[in-house]
């Protein structure tokens, strides 16, 4: 019975998941400021001011924003300004506006005192990973957390339905998720000067909730005085959101392409 389930439901998604190209102007990408408002993400002394990650991550975000405006693309932010915002209530707003794809910006840290240029340093994109037994375990809680007190009283085979088909979407977006992961880590390391740490998976809770392709993109360590000075620059901010162009553009157009070119873009090395 699950496996016939699972069939007529993928049938069902799969023209939902797989989206056909679309133009630019129809491409609807939701740009994720990471932290904001009391949330101050990775903070640090820098001389005699203070550098926080959620001013960091919302000029990054803007730059990318405007650059993709600028080339025809539908985009949005999730703050755009120094707001406190939910995680849930991020990729709440990206699956409301029916976003194309969901990239949360931040920066990485360490938990070391030194913030030389010896310190770990490098930039990294994430997708979603839900393979662990751990995180499985958490996946699901977080999903059964969600249902409605009136869905409880529903039957067990209803709430079934509903956990296969959030598990379908999960997977769909998955390789999605990993395609355009490669795409930016791909040309964030060729547009920047910041060293390559690869695409990796991690549970953020910040993608959990998306329902379209999404990402988490640690661009660069602000522990680390090469990667700071590169963020904080305005050729920097420049170089990341030409990166995201290509990397978004590359993307789009490769959802028209040949499962061959399809394989070729999202052939990185997930860690
Ligand atoms: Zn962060």
């Amino acid at each position: 019975m699950k496996r016939i389930l699972i069939a007529v439901l993928t049938a069902v998604l799969l023209p939902i998941s797989a989206h056909s190209a679309v133009d630019k102007k129809s491409f609807r990408v939701v740009i994720d400021p990471g932290h904001g408002g009391n949330d101050l993400g990775t903070h640090l002394r820098n001389g005699k001011s203070r550098v926080t990650e959620k001013d960091v991550t919302l000029v990054l975000a803007r730059e990318a924003a405007r650059q993709l405006a600028e080339q025809g693309y539908d985009v949005y932010l999730t703050r755009n300004g120094d707001d406190e915002v939910s995680l849930p209530k991020r990729t709440a707003m990206a699956n409301k506006l029916k976003a194309n794809v969901f990239l949360s910006i931040h920066m990485n840290s360490t938990p070391q005192v030194a913030t030389g240029s010896d310190t770990p340093e490098g930039i990294e994109t994430y997708i979603l990973n839900n393979a662990s037994d751990a995180s499985s375990k958490r996946l699901a809680h977080l999903e059964n957390a969600v249902v409605s007190p009136d869905q409880e009283t529903d039957s067990a085979q209803q709430l079934d339905v509903a956990l296969i088909l959030k598990d379908l979407r999960l997977d769909a977006n998955l390789s999605e998720s990993k395609r355009l992961a490669c795409a930016l880590q791909k040309n964030l390391v060729t547009e920047t000067t910041v060293r390559n740490r690869g695409v990796k998976q991690a549970l953020f809770h910040v993608l959990l909730g998306a329902d379209m392709p999404s990402v988490l993109i640690e661009a660069g360590f602000l522990t680390n005085s090469n990667d700071r000075s590169f963020a904080l620059s305005s050729n920097g901010q420049a170089a990341i959101g030409k990166a995201i162009v290509k990397a978004v553009d590359q993307y789009r157009t490769s959802t028209k392409g040949t499962p061959q070119a399809k394989f070729e873009l999202s052939s990185c090395k997930v860690n």
